[in-house]
């Protein structure tokens, strides 16, 4: 890999600067890697555990004990961990469809939730595909104030709206690709407080995504009633091969279970297949693994700051997930950005993303990806839509010294087109 000497001068004066950053990510890795270590220990974690079931997948001991152990880690009553979850939005969709019931109300007080739950809740889509419009859901939201905090006032006007209603109130940790503050896990509990003292009957429920392992603690740990998030980001660290999770309160998750299953048979069934040992050994790696990729993602604001670009979050911020913008403000700055990523990656360096007209976006989008697990974004990835100001999203990073040449690369790729 060609870098230029500039760019390398750049990363040492950014790596002495982030060094109290580090500390605190490392000191956050420990917390957490002993809490699951704790885990382990509690339910007596053997080699047994890994052993396989298939058909019905009765009795599977290490699923029911992992469902256990991520409970514990996550500060919940109850825990939902399975490959048959097929990604992030069918965690949430599981979720959804478990707690809420014709006539209900489901209400989003961090803005508008992820683009692909707008089809699932009948924002969009087309009538008659089973959103939970069809089965007469109900379904509104509050933005976040301007500075990006909760609109204490909206919300209650909301519940007073809805008294009786509203089942579910739900807010999206993470910023997503939205142009928004991502919530702190304490900010997540000032809601679950708000919640009990006006609308005590309804289920808080946090979409979890990339924020996992960025903090101390979870937002079961401060009193959400249902936790959702995919395997093959924060959580599953960069081993689980596929799945999602549900965690909470005992009633929540049994409820989310019927849905993923049937009523009756709920979390007593699903063949493992030989997927326990990697969804172990991804629990015991995330706190680790996500470390790596805040690290990733300060340097990266560091970098592409120095150059004259625009971030967020700025590189000596806190951070409460894994995802980095930079405003690389032309279609020619956002296509190298993906270029150096992609030929910094460890599988199909040699591939060069283009951009193309990804189904359901209005712009065409580029997107860099090489990663072992197929869309896999706890592994090192970029993506954007083109159009103004170019925004890449960047995030991931198994290690941070892959990591590390993934933004140098990107910055060379970017310098270079700039020369042009
Ligand atoms: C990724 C993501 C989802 C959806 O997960 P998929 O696995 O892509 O379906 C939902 N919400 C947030 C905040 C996400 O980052």
């Amino acid at each position: 890999m060609q870098i230029s000497d500039s760019i390398i001068r750049l990363a040492e004066q950014a790596e002495t600067a982030l060094v109290p950053h580090f500390a605190r990510i490392d000191r956050i890795a420990f917390a957490n890697t002993a809490k699951v270590l704790d885990a382990f220990r509690e339910h007596r974690v053997a080699a047994n555990n890994f052993d396989s079931t298939s058909g019905y997948g009765y009795d599977d001991k290490g699923r029911d004990v992992l469902d256990r152990i991520w409970a514990d880690v996550m500060g919940a009553e109850a825990a939902l961990v399975r490959q048959q979850i097929v990604s992030g939005t069918h965690a949430l969709t599981v979720g959804l469809f478990g707690l809420l019931r014709p006539g209900d109300v489901m209400l989003s007080v961090a803005g508008k939730p992820y683009d692909t739950l707008e089809e699932v809740i009948g924002i969009t889509g087309t009538p008659g595909d089973g959103s939970l419009r069809d089965f007469g859901v109900g379904y509104d939201t509050v933005e976040l104030t301007p500075e990006g905090s909760f609109d204490w006032a909206g919300i209650e006007a909301k519940m007073r709206q809805y008294a009786g209603h509203l089942k579910m109130v739900f807010v999206q940790r993470s910023k997503g690709y939205l142009n928004r503050r991502t919530l702190s896990v304490e900010e997540i509990g000032g809601l679950v407080a708000f919640v009990r003292a006006h609308s005590p009957d309804s289920f808080v429920v946090v979409d979890n995504c990339y924020g996992e392992f960025t903090e101390e603690r979870e937002p079961c740990a401060v009193g959400a009633d249902l936790v959702i998030g995919s395997l093959i980001k924060n959580p599953g660290g960069g081993m689980a091969e596929t799945g999602g999770y549900l965690a909470g309160s005992r009633r929540a998750v049994e409820l989310a279970s019927y849905r993923l299953t049937s009523p009756g048979t709920g979390a007593e069934v699903g063949a493992t297949m030989g997927q326990n040992k990697p969804m172990y050994k991804g629990l015991f790696y995330a706190p680790h693994t996500v470390a790596q990729a805040l690290k990733t993602a300060h340097l990266a604001a560091y970098i592409f700051d120095a150059l004259g670009f625009r971030v967020e979050p700025a590189w000596n911020e806190p951070r409460y997930d894994i995802i980095q913008t930079v405003i690389t403000g032309s279609a020619e700055g956002l296509c190298a950005f993906c270029r150096g990523i992609q030929s910094a990656s460890p599988v199909d360096s040699h591939v060069t993303p283009e951009p193309w007209a990804m189904p359901g976006y209005a712009d065409q989008v580029i997107m860099a990806a090489g990663a072992f697990v197929q869309g896999s974004s706890i592994e090192m990835s970029a993506d954007g839509p083109l159009r103004p100001p170019y925004t890449a999203f960047f995030q991931g990073g198994l290690t941070y010294e892959s990591g590390k040449l993934g933004i140098l690369a990107a910055a060379d790729a970017m310098l270079r087109a700039q020369k042009k």
